[in-house]
């Protein structure tokens, strides 16, 4: 598992403190609670890589990853990116404003971003916030991967049936560019698949 090698290496603020541009990375984004943090937990086989927080919301920075051991041959070019979660209304409107600049043109000038994650509680998927990421992915002609998490919480029919509506909404939306499938932590159902389809964007 090329995960497994994930540590972190920086947290971003503001597009300077971006490491250089030029390698490969994918970037993960959801509203806060999706189950972000746990994934990425479950993706890299780490128990503390990502932060899973029973208040969330607060960290605003990209956070960075690198899978490549420092000291190899191409050390930091090949990163998972922990976009800021989002959906807690505590954070003061400046501040929304300063961030919405910040990921917008991460997402417009990004040469290295190869595709983007999109987590959401299968419970309540496809939000505002969801469809705004997506856009800018497709926008850009990026192709994009949903986690549909915590299928657990589901009948394993409610969960297909989701999966089923969430397909073709999106393919309805954003065209075939937008892949998804349900995940749960708690089975650990799905990581394989989520790995497999970031593997690729990565060429690792
Ligand atoms: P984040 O804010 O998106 O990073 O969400 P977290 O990863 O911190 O998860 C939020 C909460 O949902 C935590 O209490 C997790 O234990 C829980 N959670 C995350 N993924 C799953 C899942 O697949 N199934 C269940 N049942 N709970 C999950």
């Amino acid at each position: 598992n090329p995960f497994a090698r994930a540590h972190y290496l920086l947290a971003a603020h503001n597009p300077r403190q971006l490491p250089a541009d030029g390698g490969y990375e994918v970037a993960f984004a959801g509203r806060s609670n999706a189950g972000k943090s746990s994934a990425l937990n479950a993706i890299c086989q780490q128990n503390a890589l990502a932060r899973v927080s029973k208040t969330p919301g607060r960290t605003q920075q990209l956070v960075f990853f690198d899978l490549v051991p420092p000291g190899s041959p191409e050390p930091g070019t090949k990163f998972l990116v922990d976009l800021p979660g989002y959906g807690y209304a505590k954070v003061p409107q400046e501040l929304q404003a300063h961030w919405q600049a910040f990921i917008q043109s991460y997402f417009n000038t990004r040469q290295a971003l190869k595709g983007l994650v999109v987590v959401m509680d299968i419970r309540h998927p496809l939000k505002d916030y969801d469809r705004q990421m997506l856009g800018y992915a497709v926008q850009r002609e990026l192709p994009a991967h949903v986690l549909l998490t915590k299928a657990d919480k589901l009948s394993r029919g409610a969960a297909m049936n989701t999966l089923q509506a969430v397909r073709m909404e999106l393919s309805r939306a954003f065209g075939d560019t937008v892949s998804v499938q349900t995940y749960s932590g708690e089975s650990k159902q799905g990581v394989d698949e989520a790995r497999a389809v970031i593997a690729r964007w990565l060429e690792l």
